[in-house]
């Protein structure tokens, strides 16, 4: 058995899938830009999470992955980081244009818990924006809210989406906002989008993707449906389970 092996038995990490990357240590190791380590420090965060020290490099590696912990152990970070990376590279390459459309997505099962992400996503992109890295605009795409303002936002060009399934559904539908650059998609709570209903929505979603697209789901449980559901939506996924949630 491997030292990685040991790493993972000492976190409770358990993993399945071909070829899965060594956990980390340290943040640092993942060579996160110096604001966004900084930021991390701010907030009191210096140990990455058992989720985050296998789910970090499985996701940096450009795997599919099925995240499975439970609440509060940190799972945000795991899908919000390094689609902060993946959106700085991919813009790097080629900038997002007024009106062009997201490079990566995370769908939430509600309101609430998309505003949550969306505020977490945003403290990271305001200190790397002040150190001088491109300026990667986050949307903040729910209901409840005038859609003009969220368009406001598609006009300038949207880097990072935070949705939730109805209101994302409504503007792709309506030719408002594209997919066609979109090239990771995480779906946050994965357990709480089947259970609402949302199913047949994240498929009709799926098909606005042009681009190849890493994929991820979070959830703290993972029953049959869940897991049927993920086998059709990823693409030999690495699956990383910690702790007290079932297999
Ligand atoms: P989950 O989605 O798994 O329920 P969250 O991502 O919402 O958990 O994180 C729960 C709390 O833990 C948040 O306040 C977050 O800032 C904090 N947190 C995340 N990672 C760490 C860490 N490595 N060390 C300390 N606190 C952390
Ligand atoms: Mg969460």
């Amino acid at each position: 058995k491997t030292a990685f092996d040991a790493i993972r038995k000492q976190w409770h990490i358990i993993v399945d899938g071909e070829d899965i990357p060594p956990p980390i240590k340290f943040f640092k190791d993942m060579r996160f830009p110096e604001p966004v380590l900084k930021n991390l420090k701010a907030k009191g965060i210096v140990q990455p999470t058992p989720i985050q020290v296998q789910g970090l490099p499985v996701i940096l590696s450009g795997r599919d992955m099925i995240g499975i912990a439970f609440t509060g152990s940190g799972k945000t970070l795991v899908f919000v980081l390094p689609l902060i990376m993946v959106a700085l590279q991919e813009e790097l390459i080629m900038p997002i244009v007024p009106g062009e459309g997201p490079f990566g997505l995370i769908i939430c099962p509600s309101r609430e818990l998309a505003r949550q992400t969306y505020e977490v996503v945003e403290q990271f992109l305001i200190p790397m924006r002040e150190h001088g890295y491109p300026e990667l605009r986050p949307l903040l795409c729910i209901g409840g809210v005038d859609m003009r303002s969220q368009l406001e936002v598609v006009k300038k060009g949207v880097h990072i989406v935070v949705a939730t399934p109805g209101r994302l559904k409504d503007m792709l539908a309506k030719k408002k906002m594209s997919l066609d650059n979109c090239r990771y998609l995480c779906l946050d709570e994965a357990d709480r989008l089947v259970d609402l209903g949302f199913e047949d929505d994240i498929r009709e979603v799926f098909d606005h993707f042009k681009a190849q697209r890493q994929t991820l789901l979070f959830s703290a449980t993972m029953p049959t449906k869940i897991q049927n559901f993920a086998r059709s939506a990823l693409v030999k996924p690495v699956t990383v389970n910690v702790g007290r949630a079932g297999a």
